[in-house]
């Protein structure tokens, strides 16, 4: 969604409270699908700064992911500050696609936010959902002792064993 500007750019210099929603696709992160139920929601300001324009305020919005240790649904709630520039683009320039090209811009009086939200969200997101409480790996829930031991029981699991133990006794003969 665009968010329009035209009230910032009649009154330059002069910061223009917005709230500005947008909704966001699933994304796929280590092949785990992230989805956002309800839009993001982006408060704040705009105001024209120079040739500039500029954004201030805070984006949230909650992430439903997957516990990576026990695969229950866990939501992630997104909440950060925005500080970010875009610059006026002349709209009789040719605007090449260039997916190398992170420049913002804006031209007329509308400036498009979902690529800024997008990437303010997934720059926040953990690389794995873990549940907030409750939640351990399945090498935490048995203790370490009561796992069999490496080293110790070797000789008796060992398939030679007996063998071993009648070589012995014959050395010593
Ligand atoms: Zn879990």
């Amino acid at each position: 969604m665009m968010l329009d500007i035209s009230l910032a750019l009649r009154s330059p210099g002069t910061p223009i409270p917005f709230v500005h929603k947008e909704g966001l696709e699933d994304t796929v992160i280590l092949g785990e699908t992230v989805t956002f139920p309800a839009p993001a929601v982006l408060k704040g300001t705009c105001s024209i700064v120079d040739n500039a324009l500029l954004i201030k305020g805070r984006l949230s919005v909650t992430a439903k992911g997957t516990c990576a240790r026990c695969l229950s649904p866990v939501d992630y709630p997104v909440n950060v500050p925005v500080h970010e520039t875009y610059l006026r683009a002349d709209p009789r320039e040719e605007v090449k696609d260039d997916p190398w090209e992170e420049r913002l811009v804006f031209t007329g009086t509308k400036v498009d936010l979902s690529h800024l939200i997008m990437s303010l969200v997934l720059l926040d997101l953990p690389i794995r959902f873990l549940c907030a409480q409750g939640c351990q790996p399945l090498e935490e829930i048995i203790p370490e002792e009561e796992l069999p031991s490496k080293d110790d029981n070797l000789d008796e699991a060992h398939p030679f064993s007996a063998l071993k133990q009648l070589y012995t006794k014959f050395q010593e003969e």
